[in-house]
């Protein structure tokens, strides 16, 4: 060949290497993908991972990262999407058609049931939340509409364990009931749990999802999310539906992930440790009313966290005194130094926010007082305990 410099420039001869082996899967690039020939053009399916057919669909980067995930929760099929809210909607907009209802825990991740108010509506999918600490709520919830069960363990900031196995039987007795038709579809969010405090599938649920932006990560510094199964027609019909939306992830952001993976497990125990220390201590402070962890005694749902459950997130919700003015309870916040204040959590920093519980939930906590929830990240317990303290003392000044 003695093509112009600048074809040979474009055209060049690169090839991976053989022989190459390293710790860490390479970061492969691509929207284009080369077929060998026409033939394999023609038939290589993106859907069942039999060849690599555009960048979109994935490269060996993406399909490693899928492969690991699914495994770490023990499910079969993996599919990723940008964010954790990103692969909720996807969920939602797989399963569900005009004249569906979707059942939401009271208690879940708030932009989800944003999603449900804003963009569902208006596609006439309707929604309904149901209490997920009482399973016969769940099933006088069920009606003959209903298509998918929504399920999240530890529930969002105000930490209730649900007893998973007893809502999931509510869904299956009503699946059981119904002749024919499309079943009831339960999806897990199981970012808090992240395949390391329990293993969903065991549990019974059909889908399960994490933000890989929490624990998978752990670096605070990347958005991504899955969606896992064990079922493959399940796995299928989700994956055409974000094939359809043109959803994919980028290489950089799964070489974060996968860097994440390997001190996953180590972090998670590390965290779960100081903070257990942590509520327990702040469990004994002044003015603080209750705090909410599941591993405490006291907290709501504790007894299915302790049969279904072998390790706790880093997360827990302190609720102060209602004679405590919402006003202190944020000079307390704005007292923290090592604490910083800041969505998201499972990073590395310690992070705080403060939530009016009157306008997060509907119903229970009537006359309960400021709740802050904390997410401990990987500093020294003694300092982190240090931190607190002094804020106690604004909060008191
Ligand atoms: C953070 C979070 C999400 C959303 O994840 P993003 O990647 O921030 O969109 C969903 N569910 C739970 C329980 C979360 O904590």
């Amino acid at each position: 060949m003695n093509d112009d410099l600048t074809t040979r420039l474009i055209h060049h001869p690169y090839k991976p290497p053989e022989g190459f082996e390293a710790m860490a899967p390479g970061v492969h690039k691509a929207s284009t993908v080369f077929f060998p020939n026409v033939e394999a053009l023609r038939t290589y399916d993106w859907k069942d991972k039999s060849g690599y057919t555009y960048g979109l669909h994935g490269t060996p980067t993406t399909f490693t990262l899928e492969e690991r995930l699914a495994t770490l929760e023990g499910g079969t099929h993996c599919m990723l999407a940008p964010s954790g809210l990103a692969v909720m909607t996807l969920v939602d907009m797989a399963l569900l058609r005009t004249g569906d209802e979707m059942l939401v825990p009271d208690n879940a991740y708030g932009p989800g049931k944003v999603f449900a108010e804003a963009e569902l509506a208006a596609w006439g999918i309707t929604h309904r939340s149901y209490d997920p600490m009482d399973p016969a709520d769940l099933a006088c919830k069920i009606g003959p509409q209903t298509r998918l069960v929504w399920l999240e363990a530890a529930g969002s900031i105000t930490l209730e364990y649900p007893d998973i196995p007893a809502l999931v039987a509510q869904v299956r007795q009503a699946n059981a009931a119904r002749a024919g038709g499309r079943p009831i579809v339960t999806a897990l969010d199981n970012t808090w749990g992240a395949g390391i405090a329990f293993q969903p599938f065991d549990l019974g649920v059909d889908v399960s999802i994490q933000a890989l932006t929490k624990y998978p990560s752990g670096g605070a510094d990347v958005l991504m999310g899955s969606v896992i199964t064990r079922d493959p027609e399940l796995h299928r019909q989700i994956l055409l539906t974000r094939m359809r939306l043109g959803i994919g992830v980028g290489a950089n952001d799964a070489e974060l992930v996968l860097r994440g993976l390997p001190s996953m497990a180590l972090r998670y125990h590390a965290q779960d440790a100081s903070t257990r220390e942590l509520a327990a201590w702040m469990q004994q402070q002044p003015g603080v009313a209750q705090v909410l962890h599941p591993a405490l005694p006291d907290s709501p749902g504790h007894a299915a966290w302790k049969r279904d459950a072998t390790a706790a997130a880093c997360l827990f919700s302190a609720i102060f005194d209602a004679s405590i003015a919402q006003a202190r309870v944020d000079a307390f916040c704005d007292s923290l130094r090592l604490f910083r204040l800041g969505w998201s959590w499972a990073g590395p920093i310690s992070l705080c926010a403060p939530y009016k519980l009157s306008s997060i939930r509907p119903h229970g906590w009537s006359g309960a007082g400021a709740l802050v929830r904390f997410a401990i990240g990987l500093e020294s317990v003694e300092d982190l305990r240090a931190d607190l303290a002094q804020a106690l003392r604004a909060l008191h000044a």
